[in-house]
């Protein structure tokens, strides 16, 4: 009964009001004192939500285009690695999908800038400082690498510099001002700011008609030769066949999983059964489609799916993942380490439990190539290292065994990190680090029934997934991927 949404009084209202922007999903990073006076175009600096459509960062910067009577651009500032990597698997599927933004940009009017030559905290100053940029607005990524380059041009004090959450229905700010303890606390809030916030996008394209034509950012960009050079340099983890980049495949994922799978959600938990999980990750990673749109997208089919499908959807994409969002946001500084997680019952049962015996111990080599003892943990990596994608359900357990099985608790986190970054395709995102916290550190969760090495985190073993799912069948499954 938690997880219920009250559609009617979310749909009404998102059916009576005028697309317009929410001045809540923005918040200024400069102060008054800074610069303005330049009379170059308004730049859109996108890092998080790589799409042209439903993006509130885009739609606040055409707003300040139209204002000042300028052109847009639209800038993407490439980091040689991100997180610590620099894989075939991740960035071909990134620069492809710019590759569209950049194509559908031209086609309105709106120049696109890539900047590679250096870290974004210097490539985007110079850029702003070279074309006199007169208005800068970022999108909201909370993770420490893309702090620090806002933190960079907001320091410069060049021009104005906003951030718009472009990645949550509800603005990561205005769902609370505080680290959430758990969905519990979170859920109601975001449920009573929904009927208010999840509402229709005005139209990109009518958003960006009629302004000046852009002087920045209209030089061709050779993608294939990007492409080809991100496909040799990490080479090691190679791209995924099935997973298709960009605005449009984003659509077709959703359109396919409203119209033939949504039905299935209560089977979520089912690893031998993908299918009833949307598959959405990669694409909301990315910001390949909004997850607002998506949300409006189940409102207008709820009267024809279960509603408990509907509901456990929303509950996951919106609730989960606002949370997972919340957590980085309130906890900038180590989000990833056992230190972030704010509550001393699960920090102190680890360390009190850190001397325990383990059943057995692994190198991060030896659990990286999937050779441990147990034929289940091993599918899961492999499922993650050639699907690119565990499934949900598997990724509670895998995470825990990391836990039991390693050195110390600090090793086991740091070890369900690296994999999870290294190898999925929704890696590197607040949803990772959360879901390694969640499972390793207790992060969102409460205490339970001690035990060895995990002491009051919470505890999964062989047996329960026995009773849950058919092994055997999850197994075979991922030795034919
Ligand atoms: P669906 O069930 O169809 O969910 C739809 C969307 O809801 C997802 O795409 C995701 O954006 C969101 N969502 C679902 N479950 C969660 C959750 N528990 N927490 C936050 N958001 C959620 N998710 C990632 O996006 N990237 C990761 O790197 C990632 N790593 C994880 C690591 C561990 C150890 C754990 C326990 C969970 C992790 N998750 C991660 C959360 C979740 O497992 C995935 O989001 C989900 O499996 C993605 O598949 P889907 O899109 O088919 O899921």
């Amino acid at each position: 009964a938690r997880t219920q949404i009250d559609w009617e009084l979310v749909m009404s209202s998102t059916k009576t009001k005028k697309p317009a922007f929410d001045e809540r999903r923005a918040r200024k990073l400069t102060d008054s004192k800074t610069k303005t006076g330049a009379n170059g175009p308004v730049v859109y600096w996108m890092n998080r939500d790589q799409r042209f459509a439903d993006n509130w960062a885009l739609l606040r910067a055409a707003e300040h285009a139209q204002r000042l009577n300028t052109s847009l651009c639209i800038v993407f500032a490439l980091a040689e690695s991100y997180c610590g990597f620099a894989t075939a698997r991740h960035r071909c599927f990134m620069l492809e999908g710019l590759k569209q933004v950049a194509d559908t940009a031209a086609k309105n009017n709106v120049g696109f800038a890539y900047l590679t030559d250096g870290d974004p905290s210097a490539t985007v100053p110079n850029f702003v400082k070279t074309h006199g940029v007169q208005h800068v607005v970022c999108d909201m990524n909370p993770m420490r690498e893309g702090r620090a380059w806002r933190k960079a041009l907001a320091d410069a004090k060049m021009c104005p510099l906003e951030e718009v959450d472009a990645h949550n229905i509800v603005p990561v700010w205005t769902a609370s001002n505080k680290v959430e303890v758990g969905a519990r606390t979170l859920r109601a809030k975001i449920h009573r700011l929904l009927p208010e916030l999840l509402t229709e996008f005005p139209s990109a394209e009518e958003a960006t008609a009629n302004l000046p034509s852009p002087t920045v950012g209209t030089d061709p960009i050779n993608w294939d030769a990007a492409i080809a050079r991100a496909r040799e340099r990490g080479s090691a983890v190679p791209e995924l066949a099935w997973a298709k980049p960009g605005e449009v495949a984003a659509k077709a994922v959703l359109n396919d999983f409203l119209a033939n799978r949504l039905r299935l959600y209560e089977k979520r938990n089912d690893p031998a059964a993908p299918k009833a999980l949307s598959g959405l990750s990669p694409w909301l990673r990315y910001g390949h489609i909004s997850a607002q749109r998506a949300a409006l997208a189940i409102g207008e089919i709820r009267k024809k799916v279960p509603k408990e499908a509907a509901d456990g959807f929303i509950e996951e994409m919106v609730v989960r993942r606002e949370l997972a969002d919340n957590f980085v946001f309130y906890t900038p500084e180590n989000y990833d380490q056992l230190s972030g997680q704010k509550y001393d019952w699960a920090r102190e049962t680890l360390q009190l439990h850190a001397g325990d015996p383990r059943p057995h111990v692994y190198t991060r080599e030896k659990l990286e190539a999937g050779k441990t003892h147990d034929e289940l943990w091993n599918a899961a990596q492999l499922e993650l290292v050639h699907g690119g994608k565990m499934h949900g359900f598997m990724r509670m357990y895998w995470a825990k065994k990391i836990l039991e099985w390693t050195a110390s608790p600090e090793e086991a986190l740091a070890t369900g990190i690296y994999l999870n970054d290294k190898y999925s395709l929704d890696g590197r995102d607040p949803n990772g680090y959360v879901g390694v916290m969640w499972s390793i550190v207790g992060v969102h969760d409460q205490g339970w029934k001690e035990r060895e090495v995990f002491g009051k985190i919470r505890y999964m073993n062989y047996d329960g997934c026995k009773r849950k799912f058919s092994i055997p069948a999850y197994v075979s499954r991922v030795n034919n991927l």
